[in-house]
């Protein structure tokens, strides 16, 4: 796993990254070390998604992010330069199932 502050790569079941020292989150889910991705999630998104892929990526409220990109754009202009360059560089999220829907059953043998 890697350090969410630096980004060092801290040995698994360490609690304290060797860099800078900051606690480490000890995951348990079945997903351990999997590397979290920066995408733009295809629910809740405004325009492209840019703002909730960097909010879920952060664990950023989006509100707050949409904020800081306005202020951006109003203020020097390159909050749109910005939105437009993650807009072609962040990835799109994979396509997930409908809430509700049930995985395809297993063809019959
Ligand atoms: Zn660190």
């Amino acid at each position: 796993m890697f350090c969410a502050k630096c980004g060092t790569q801290v040995p698994a079941g360490a609690r304290y990254c060797p860099t800078c020292g900051m606690l480490q989150e000890i995951q348990e889910t079945p997903y351990a070390g999997r590397v979290k991705r920066l995408v733009r999630p295809r629910e809740g998104r405004m325009i492209a998604g840019v703002c909730q892929g960097i909010a879920q990526y952060q664990n950023w409220d989006v509100t707050l992010v949409r904020i800081i990109l306005v202020v951006l754009v109003l203020g020097a202009g390159t909050g749109i330069l910005a939105y437009l360059i993650g807009w072609v560089v962040i990835p799109e999220a994979d396509y997930s199932l409908p809430p509700g829907t049930m995985p395809p059953p297993p063809p019959a043998a």
